[in-house]
């Protein structure tokens, strides 16, 4: 999915991403880059950031871009294991591109388990270094599901994400 169209100096999008992964054990808990200890990790062709998968759909909605199953299809051996953050930094260079740059990103990550509230700092760090912003442009909070649903029974995390994007500077 591409475009020809280049943003203005006045040109703002928000874009919103939405991902889930199921918990099993056996593999690593990576979210936003990093990993936090667990007895259970996501499942997921990629490395199963389901955090950088939401906020790679995210700013892939706000420049129109289609989203991250386009650009990087879970049929595809090439990304198996795949590092996350790798493949938001491939998206931002096609975002970059076309004149666009990050103005800010805001998440919500749902798990009952593990407790992230701890991580929350160092997954900000993580991925407003990924993202080229300061930390002050990333926000990342944790909620629980209160027992309802996936998440509530700790059988998946889910993640939500907008992200707003500029224009270049005239
Ligand atoms: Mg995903």
């Amino acid at each position: 999915m591409t475009t020809d169209w280049r943003p203005g100096p006045h040109d703002r999008r928000v874009g919103i991403g939405w991902d889930s992964h199921r918990l099993v054990e056996g593999r690593a808990f990576i979210l936003g880059g990093i990993e936090i200890p667990s007895p259970v990790g996501l499942h997921g062709h990629s490395d199963a950031d389901v955090l950088a998968h939401a906020i790679t759909d995210a700013i892939l909605g706000a420049a129109g871009l289609g989203d991250i199953g386009d650009h990087f299809p879970d049929t595809d051996a090439a990304f198996e294991g795949a590092d996350s953050i790798a493949l938001l930094k491939d998206v931002l260079a096609k975002v970059r591109a076309l004149g666009w740059e990050i103005d800010n990103v805001d998440s919500t990550v749902v798990a009952e388990r593990p407790k992230l509230g701890p991580a929350k700092a160092t997954i900000q760090a993580s991925l407003a270094e990924a993202l080229g912003v300061p930390v002050h442009a990333v926000g990342v909070k944790a909620s629980t599901g209160e027992g309802l649903g996936f998440v509530g029974r700790g059988e998946g995390v889910a993640a939500l994400a907008v992200a707003q994007l500029r224009g270049p500077v005239a």
